[in-house]
């Protein structure tokens, strides 16, 4: 019988470092656990939203052209709408990505002269062109939208004086970033989102409270919407569409501020009438009914590497023990040359473009050069192994993902190893041989 140990080896992982892999998913017994008894209740929540739905067969048949009376189209939303708590729910494939999804919640619920505040600091950086905190052709600040921001506190609390003073007349829609993205503050718990729009509402209650959701789904037990949230907004090809919705994004909430997302979408009395399924709606269902597994697998990659990493010398956000509320993983290497080693690790670990070498380029919507590592299934899937690190101090990488457990282990490994070879890193047991680098 091939053991685990050579078809690592087969692989290109050394005895060296199978072992430390080892070692760190023994260690880590515990805390899985208690990870998959969460998917386990994400699973049930899903289960019971398509029971309720009465989702059927005939929910997989597609629609083209106009797309009138798709069944499975607005079943699909109702699901959603059921998964989330919210009375509404926009699910479509015209959704091209997060950002869009973001910039159509936002843009649908403000009107000129009406103000967008973020509570939390910096959003993610593709909102800044959708803002106008970077001037761009379109953005809501041509349209008369002005913006405001609080930022965080020196220990990453939220700067409640702060808010309770930006928060004025004109305040309409308060955006919250529930994980870090390319920053290195902390992911907010469920808990805290709640804290805090309980606060906001407290002084404004009537001001739209809308969460960026990217990445948070189902890694807890409950989500934003549950806690007071308005508007909570997310990309298929992450967390909830378990790496099979192969475009896609979802805006769950209030039924009326969905409503005005659909006429923004398609078109003023149009709304969630149009816009053809396009066969995509099986891989929608079957990518949802997957996705609490995945994002387990995902969560179970980003610990393991925390573990990994942060006992080599490198600092990593979260910590290797800290709790988690996202699937993003931060690893400060330190070096560019670093940065490129890990993110082709993670490449050479993929199913798919295994032998390809990534290089660091001048992605739309950033500010420096971001190198990419994913051997995906589909262009951009983040819920699927996939590593970002932009070439700018302090040299960190961010990866996320993986559709299964072994394959979040190995890739990771994969990165470690890469690190090793290209003679940027030692693990203990050689440094006794070399020059301790890291
Ligand atoms: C990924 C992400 C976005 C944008 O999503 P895209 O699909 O890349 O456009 C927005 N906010 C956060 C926090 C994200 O992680």
């Amino acid at each position: 019988m091939t053991d685990l140990k050579t078809m690592y080896r087969e692989l290109g992982i050394d005895e060296e470092i199978f072992r430390l892999g080892e070692k760190t998913e023994r260690d880590l017994s515990e805390r899985f656990e208690a990870i998959d008894r969460t998917a386990e209740i994400c699973q049930m929540k899903v289960i019971a939203a398509f029971q309720k739905n009465r989702v059927s067969t005939e929910c997989f048949e597609t629609s083209t052209g106009y797309g009138y009376n798709d069944l499975g189209r607005d079943m699909l939303e109702a699901v959603y709408a059921d998964v989330f708590h919210t009375e509404s729910a926009l699910v479509r494939a015209q959704i091209t990505c997060g950002t869009h999804a973001l910039a159509l919640a936002m843009s649908a619920n403000v009107l000129p002269g009406d103000e967008i505040l973020s509570p939390v600091g910096k959003p993610y950086d593709t909102l800044e062109q959708v803002i106008g905190i970077v001037p761009a052709p379109g953005s809501l600040s041509e349209y008369g939208v002005s913006y405001r921001q609080v930022d965080l506190l020196p220990d990453n609390s939220f700067d409640y004086e702060g808010i309770r003073k930006a928060i004025n007349e004109k305040t309409k829609l308060v955006e919250i970033q529930r994980s870090k993205g390319y920053l290195t503050r902390p992911t907010f718990s469920v808990e805290q989102i709640g804290s805090l729009i309980t606060f906001i509402k407290s002084i404004k209650p009537d001001v739209i409270c809308m969460v960026d959701n990217c990445y948070g789904e189902f890694v807890e037990m409950k989500e934003p919407s549950d806690v007071g949230a308005d508007l909570v907004v997310g990309s298929l090809i992450k967390n909830p569409g378990g790496g099979l919705a192969p475009i896609g994004g979802y805006i769950a909430g209030r039924a009326d501020l969905v409503e005005r997302c659909a006429y923004r979408l398609t078109s003023p009395g149009l709304g969630r009438e149009v816009g053809a399924s396009l066969g995509v709606s099986r891989s929608f269902y079957q990518g949802l009914f997957f996705a609490p597994t995945v994002v387990a697998s995902a969560l179970k990659g980003a610990i393991f590497a925390a573990n990994l990493y942060e006992p080599l010398g490198f600092s990593c956000i979260p910590s290797a023990s800290e709790e988690r509320h996202d699937i993003i993983q931060a690893v400060t290497l330190g070096s560019p040359e670093k940065v490129i080693a890990f993110c082709r690790g993670i490449q050479a670990g993929s199913p798919v473009d295994s032998y390809v070498t990534p290089e660091p380029w001048a992605m739309p919507g950033y500010h420096s050069d971001v190198i990419m590592a994913a051997g995906a299934f589909y262009q951009g899937s983040s819920i699927e192994l996939s590593a970002d690190g932009p070439i700018e101090p302090p040299y960190a990488v961010y990866f996320q993902g993986g559709l299964t457990w072994a394959h979040a282990k190995f890739g990771i490994l994969k990165s470690l190893q890469s690190l090793k070879d290209a003679g940027l890193l030692c693990v203990p047991a050689v440094c006794n041989e070399r020059e301790n680098v890291v």
